[in-house]
C-alpha cells in the first residue's frame, strides 16, 4: 500500500511528515471527555475531527483499532494536583454515587454523538476501570527512580526526567521557563518542585473516590489513565494520538515524560491536534454566559442562538473548517452552513433521477482525484467541500436541463458521494427528531389523554373512542390502567 497521507505532526511541527504506518494496522488513541458535564461545542469538535482520521484509514483500508477513554476519576478542578475531583464534586452537590454521574454523562455524551453521526470508537476504556494498570506503571516509575512518594502520594520526577530527556518535547516549552514561572507558587507542597505532577494522589478522609495502593488509599493522577490504557490496548509504541490543543499541556507533555520514563521509548509517532472553539469571538467559558451545550444548540434555548441549529448543520460547520485553524460559531456563519449543507444534500438527491445522455466536458475524475489529494493533505476538509460544490453546480445544471451527463460521469459523482460525502465526511440527510423524544410530543399526548379522561367522566365514550381509534390508525396506542393511561407507538 502507498503511503500519501502527510500530516501536521505537533511533534515535529512539520506538515510534511509521511504517515509510514504499517498497513493494515493503525492504532489511535483520542482523549475523550470527562464525564462530570452535559457534553458542549468543546465536546463536538475533537470527537468529529478524530472521527473523520478514523473513517478516512477505514476508507484507505487499515484495519484501525480506535480508543477513546472515558475520565471518570482523577480529573482535578485545576487541571493540576489541586482542588476537588470534578465528578466528586459534582457528586456531592447532586447526591449520587460518582458513577452515577459517570454513566449520566457518559450516556448523554454517546447519545449527542451518535445525533452528530460521529461512529463509536473500537474500545471505550474507563479511567476507574484500569486502576490496577494505573498503580502498576507508578510502580515501575518508583522503580525507575523517575518518580517519588511524598506523603502518600506519588509524584513524577519532571528534573530528574528531564536529565536525559526532554520535558517539553512536545509543547516547546522548557524547564528553565517553568522554573521561573512556578518557583514562587511553591510553600505547603509536598512535591520537591512545582512542575512535579502527580502521578497517584494521597486521599484525604473526605475524598470519596478511593482504591488501596502500596502508598495508601489514593487515586491515580489524570495523566496516568492515558498512558497506562493506550499501552495497554495500542502497545507501548502506537500511531496516532489525538486530542484538543488545550491538552498539549500539561496532559499529553506528562503522557510522554510517563511513557518514556517507563518504556525507554516514545509512545506515540503522531500527534494530531484540533483548534478551539470560540463563540462570537470570544472563548468559550461558563462565567462569559457563552457556554453553550449541544442540546441548546439543537432544541435553541440558549438566549445567543437566535434558532436551533441541527446536529447535521453543527458537523458541517465544524467540516468546513480545518482542524488545527479556530472556529467561531455565530448565528450568522451557522445559518450560512446550514443553507449550504442543504444545497449539498438536495443537488445529491438530485443525481438518481438524472436520465443519462451525452458527455459534457465536467471531469468528475480530476474532481475525485482532488478530493482524496485535500484528504491526503493533512486531512483537509473544506477543501473536499469546496470542490464537492463543484459537483453540485454541475448537477443542478443537468436536472435543469443547461447541459447533460453521461452514464459514466453519473456512476463517477455516485461513487464520490458515497464515499466523500457518506462515508468519509459522514454527512447525511436530515432524520426526523422521533416524536416520543421530544418533550413537544409527550406534552401534546398528555393534553390528548386529559381531554379523553375528561370525556370519559361526561360519559361522551363514543367520542373518547374516536381518540383512541384515530391515535391507532397515527400508530400510537392507549393503554388504559389503574394508574392511568399510558401510550406507545406501535410501529
Ligand atoms: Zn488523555
Amino acid at each position: 500500500m502507498e503511503h500519501p497521507l502527510k500530516v501536521f505532526n505537533s511533534l515535529s511541527r512539520k506538515k510534511e511528515d509521511f504517515i509510514p504506518i504499517n498497513p493494515p494496522f493503525a492504532g489511535m488513541y483520542v482523549c475523550g471527555p470527562t464525564v462530570y458535564g452535559d457534553p458542549h461545542l468543546g465536546h463536538a469538535r475533537p470527537a468529529i475531527t478524530f472521527d473523520i482520521v478514523f473513517r478516512y484509514l477505514q476508507h484507505l483500508g487499515y484495519k484501525v483499532r480506535y480508543i477513546r477513554n472515558i475520565t471518570d476519576v482523577g480529573h482535578l478542578e485545576n487541571d493540576a494536583d489541586e482542588g476537588e475531583d470534578k465528578i466528586a464534586k459534582k457528586a456531592l452537590l447532586e447526591q449520587l454515587e460518582p458513577m452515577e454521574v459517570a454513566q449520566y454523562y457518559t450516556n448523554r455524551y454517546h447519545k449527542y454523538m451518535d445525533m452528530l453521526n460521529v461512529l463509536n470508537p473500537s474500545i471505550e476504556p474507563h479511567a476507574s476501570g484500569h486502576i490496577p494498570e494505573q498503580i502498576e506503571l507508578v510502580q515501575t516509575l518508583l522503580e525507575k527512580g523517575m518518580a517519588y512518594e511524598s506523603e502518600g502520594s506519588v509524584y513524577f520526577d519532571v528534573e530528574k526526567y528531564n536529565k536525559t530527556n526532554q520535558y517539553g518535547i512536545l509543547s516547546g516549552r522548557n524547564i528553565e521557563e517553568m522554573y521561573s514561572n512556578t518557583r514562587e507558587l511553591d510553600g505547603q507542597s509536598d512535591k520537591r518542585n512545582s512542575f512535579d505532577f502527580a502521578i497517584w494522589k494521597n486521599a484525604t478522609p473526605s475524598h470519596i473516590m478511593r482504591w488501596k495502593s502500596p502508598w495508601g488509599d489514593g487515586f491515580p493522577g489524570w495523566h496516568l489513565e492515558c498512558s497506562a490504557m493506550g499501552a495497554k490496548y495500542l502497545g507501548e509504541t502506537f500511531d496516532i494520538h489525538g486530542g484538543g490543543m488545550d491538552l498539549l499541556f500539561p496532559h499529553h507533555e506528562s503522557e510522554i515524560a510517563q511513557s518514556v520514563a517507563a518504556n525507554g521509548k516514545p509512545p506515540v509517532k503522531y500527534w494530531l491536534h484540533n483548534n478551539m472553539i470560540t463563540i462570537n469571538g470570544q472563548k468559550m467559558g461558563k462565567s462569559l454566559g457563552n457556554f453553550i451545550t449541544l442540546e441548546e444548540f439543537i432544541n435553541g434555548s440558549h438566549k445567543l442562538l437566535e434558532q436551533a441549529y441541527s446536529p447535521m448543520t453543527i458537523r458541517f460547520f465544524i467540516l468546513q473548517a480545518h482542524y488545527r485553524g479556530t472556529v467561531d460559531f455565530s448565528n450568522q456563519a451557522l445559518q450560512a452552513s446550514g443553507k449550504a449543507y442543504e444545497r449539498l444534500m438536495k443537488a445529491f438527491a438530485r443525481l438518481d433521477a438524472i436520465v443519462p445522455a451525452e458527455v459534457s466536458d465536467f471531469n468528475v475524475a480530476d474532481l475525485e482525484k482532488d478530493c482524496y489529494d485535500a484528504m491526503n493533505d493533512d486531512f483537509n476538509t473544506p477543501m473536499v467541500i469546496a470542490r464537492l460544490f463543484d459537483a453540485v453546480k454541475f448537477i443542478n445544471a443537468v436536472a435543469d436541463k443547461q447541459t447533460t451527463m453521461s452514464e459514466s460521469q453519473k456512476l463517477g459523482l455516485q461513487k464520490i458521494q458515497k464515499n466523500f460525502v457518506q462515508e468519509i465526511l459522514g454527512v447525511k440527510p436530515e432524520v426526523q427528531i422521533d416524536s416520543s423524544d421530544s418533550s413537544l410530543g409527550n406534552d401534546l399526548m398528555k393534553l390528548i389523554i386529559e381531554l379523553r379522561l375528561k370525556m370519559r367522566q361526561e360519559k361522551n365514550f363514543a367520542m373518547s373512542d374516536f381518540i383512541r381509534d384515530e391515535l391507532k390508525k397515527a400508530g400510537i396506542e392507549l393503554k388504559d390502567t389503574k394508574e392511568g393511561t399510558d401510550w406507545s407507538k406501535t410501529n
